[in-house]
C-alpha cells in the first residue's frame, strides 16, 4: 500500500466514477475503466437505481467489491451477479454472510481492475472484517462505514483502539486522495463536530458548504483526505480544543477518540 505510488503523478482521470444514491441514505458506486470497459460498483445497497444507472451509461458490471457484510452494502450482490455475471469480491472473515462472495480479501491483498491495482486495507471497527478499497493512482478510496465525511461508523464489533488505528491509518493516506463513503451523513456529523471543535473555522466553512450542497440535493461527497483531516473531529484527537472539550490531555489518541464517538452516540 504504501511505497506503491509516485505521490508526485497526477490524479488519472482514466475512470469515470458515478455515485447511486440507495435506500435512504446509502451511496453505491461505479468505478468504469473505458478503455477495458471493466466496470466495478462498491457495495450494493439496492438493485433498482444501479442497475438503471448502468443501463443509461451502457455499462456492464464485471466486479462487485463489498466493504464490509451489513445488508445495507450487500443486498443486491445476487441479483446484479445473475444480471452481469459479475465477480463478488469481499472480506474472506466474512465469508459466510456476503451473498455470492466468489474471492474472499484480506489485508495487502491486490485486485486489478482495467490496468490498475485495488489495495485491500484492513480497517476493522465497524465490524471486525471490514476493508478499505483503495487505488493509489486513481487518488481514490472506499471506506464504507469506517470513514464518513466529518464522522465515521459506530463500532458494532471492534473496540476504540481498533477503530481509531484504522481511522489513523485511512488519515495518513496522501491528502489529495478523494474519500467515497457508504452514506450521505455528513449534515449530521457535521453538527456534532460543531458542538466539539466550535472554533475550528475549516470546519465552520465545509458545514456551510455542506448545507449549500444538500439544498441543491447534490451529495457531499466524494471529499479529500486532506480536508477530512482538518475538518472530521475523529481524525483530529491531537487538537487542543477537542482534548478541552472531553477533558482529556496527555493521554493516547484512541482514548481521546472512544471519548469522542461515546459522545457522538449520544448525539
Ligand atoms: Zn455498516
Ligand atoms: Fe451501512
Amino acid at each position: 500500500m504504501k511505497g506503491a505510488c509516485d505521490p508526485t503523478i497526477e490524479p488519472q482521470s482514466k475512470f469515470d466514477f458515478r455515485l447511486v444514491r440507495c435506500r435512504t441514505d446509502n451511496y453505491a458506486v461505479l468505478m468504469h475503466d473505458p478503455e477495458s470497459g471493466a466496470t466495478a460498483v462498491v457495495d450494493t445497497p439496492e438493485f433498482g437505481p444501479i442497475d438503471e444507472t448502468l443501463r443509461q451509461e451502457g455499462w456492464k458490471l464485471t466486479h462487485i467489491l463489498n466493504t464490509h457484510h451489513h445488508h445495507d452494502h450487500v443486498d443486491a450482490n445476487e441479483a446484479l451477479k445473475e444480471k452481469y455475471g459479475a465477480t463478488v469480491i469481499g472480506p474472506e472473515k466474512n465469508r459466510g454472510q456476503i451473498p455470492g462472495l466468489d474471492q474472499g480479501v484480506k489485508d495487502g491483498d491486490k485486485i486489478s481492475f482495467g490496468g490498475e491495482v485495488i489495495d485491500v486495507i484492513a480497517v476493522p471497527g465497524h465490524t471486525l472484517g471490514h476493508v478499505a478499497y483503495y487505488l493509489c493512482n486513481a487518488k481514490v478510496v472506499f471506506t464504507g462505514d469506517t470513514l464518513f465525511s466529518l464522522g465515521c461508523g459506530r463500532m458494532f464489533e471492534g473496540d476504540a483502539e481498533m477503530m481509531w488505528h484504522s481511522l489513523d491509518m485511512l488519515r495518513h493516506l496522501p491528502e489529495d486522495t478523494l474519500m467515497y463513503c457508504g452514506h450521505e451523513y455528513t449534515l449530521n456529523n457535521g453538527e456534532f463536530a460543531l458542538t466539539v471543535e466550535p472554533g475550528n473555522e475549516a470546519l465552520q466553512k465545509r458545514v456551510e458548504e455542506v448545507r449549500e450542497l444538500l439544498r441543491q440535493r447534490k451529495p457531499t461527497i466524494p471529499v479529500s483526505i486532506g480536508l477530512e483531516k482538518r475538518t472530521n473531529p475523529f481524525l483530529r484527537p491531537e487538537s487542543p480544543e477537542i482534548r478541552e472539550k472531553v477533558n482529556m490531555k496527555g493521554v493516547e489518541n484512541w482514548r481521546v477518540f472512544g471519548a469522542l464517538r461515546a459522545l457522538k452516540d449520544q448525539f
